[in-house]
């Protein structure tokens, strides 16, 4: 079984050489090259940048495309029924149930919801390996009481969470529909998984336990399909959030005067953010988002706090912005408390909440050679951008990974009146389903 990368399932038990013998009678002279160098040579027929072209001579993976294609109504349904089930930060659970059930009912083994809360399932393939990790998230940014009923009119569909991230949850599923449609046989194995807390807070803690725990050390090559258009991102945008809190006595501003001042301390260290020098490339970035505490005008505060946000597509960037950081507010409590002799002595806590590790897939790497070559070969435009998604974990860890946008045309991502186009939205499907082809290959 392992000499085939891809073909129907019907034609391997006919064998090669009744096979080659078919074409031959047919004049597919070809079909008989292309499907010679696929059957019996998998290791030249590898990876590469013409591999999109290259796969598309096979007829099983020309009808999976077809498929894909042919499939995308069902694709739009699935969208909107997905997104019509609540799936607020850390309360993923129904939406996670219900992709379970569709998990099942598409054939896939082993269907499971891991300790954190991801939805796993697998299409294996002639061997365990390569195995292939392919994804959408569950998670929305959206709380509990929102309503998330869609609305179509003509194109369009509105509701929160269409496009991020209900069309990658669609799009994984039709991957799934075009591959048995096709009888597509894959040398290696697909895991589908529905991950949780890809948003905000959330912190990437489904992919993250999926790498720690449920599927360490097994994974060799990483797909995410977050976003809309065609964009394939190869670069992830790392983070580190900080909630810093002051803390003191506190006291009369008259009356206690000459008492150290968390909101004075919180000053001193905001001035000290505020003039950071930060490389213009690879691009790196802060920001103080929040800030608050006091009671009174007249009252020397007994707490002070601010919410910090800093970014960089570069791990050292932002690991040498963090250590800045630490020393900018380290040197403000240690500035105020002098200033008032340590009367009132302040302390200060610098709570981590949020923890993006950076990474990238180099542009030449076989991973995003194969995103790019699929996305010719169909003749669709290529652009390779950054941004931060499931597969920052999996970069990070220097695991072979891309996310790729689902198709269609979004607006308004992360807001009530999200909307979703989806006018030739299956360029988004059939491009998802060859990548997941070329990369469950040897
Ligand atoms: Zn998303």
């Amino acid at each position: 079984m392992n000499r085939a990368i891809v073909r129907r399932a019907h034609q391997v038990s006919k064998g090669i050489w009744a096979r080659l013998a078919g074409m031959l009678r047919l004049g597919h002279l070809r079909a008989l090259l292309g499907s010679f160098v696929l059957a019996v040579a998998p290791a030249s027929a590898q990876q590469g940048p013409d591999i999109g072209a290259r796969l598309l001579q096979d007829p099983a993976v020309k009808a999976a495309v077809q498929a894909a294609r042919d499939d995308e109504a069902q694709t739009i349904e699935d969208q909107v029924r997905l997104c019509e089930v609540p799936a607020p930060p850390f309360k993923e659970t129904e939406r996670g149930n219900v992709y379970a059930d569709a998990f099942r009912a598409l054939g896939l083994k082993n269907v499971r919801v891991d300790k954190e809360g991801n939805v796993l399932g697998e299409r294996p393939g002639a061997a365990p390996r390569p195995h292939l990790v392919f994804t959408a998230h569950l998670d929305t940014v959206f709380p509990e009481e929102t309503d998330v009923t869609v609305k179509r009119e003509g194109t369009m569909l509105r509701g929160p969470g269409i496009g991020d991230d209900c069309r990658g949850l669609a799009v994984v599923l039709s991957v799934i529909r075009a591959l048995n449609k096709a009888n597509v046989q894959t040398l290696g194995t697909i895991t589908f998984v529905g991950t949780v807390g890809e948003e905000g807070l959330g912190d990437l803690r489904g992919v993250k336990a999926l790498f720690r725990d449920t599927l360490k050390g097994q994974v060799d090559r990483f797909v995410s399909i977050d976003g809309t258009g065609l964009g394939i991102t190869h670069i992830g945008v790392g983070s580190l959030r900080y909630r810093v809190v002051f803390k003191g006595p506190g006291g009369h501003s008259y009356g206690a005067f000459g008492l150290a001042n968390p909101i004075h301390a919180l000053g001193r260290a905001m001035a000290k953010i505020g003039d950071f020098q930060v490389p213009r490339e690879p691009k790196t970035t802060f920001n103080v988002g929040r800030i608050g505490g006091g009671t009174s005008v007249n009252s020397i505060a007994f707490e002070s706090w601010m919410e910090v946000d800093m970014r960089s597509a570069d791990a050292a960037s932002l690991k040498s912005l963090d250590a800045n950081f630490h020393k900018a507010v380290d040197a403000a409590l240690e500035e105020e408390n002098e200033r008032w002799s340590n009367n009132g002595r302040l302390t200060v806590d610098k709570n981590l909440v949020g923890d993006r590790p950076a990474g990238r897939t180099a542009a030449n790497s076989a991973i995003v050679e194969a995103a790019v070559s699929v996305t010719k070969a169909l003749g669709f435009p290529v652009s390779l951008d950054e941004g931060s998604t499931d597969s920052n974990i999996p970069m990070s860890l220097g695991i072979p990974a891309v996310t790729i946008d689902g198709g269609g045309r979004g607006t308004a991502a992360h807001a009530l009146g999200e909307m979703f186009d989806t006018t030739n939205s299956w360029h988004g499907t059939q491009r998802a389903t060859l990548l997941a082809i070329a990369l469950a290959q040897k």
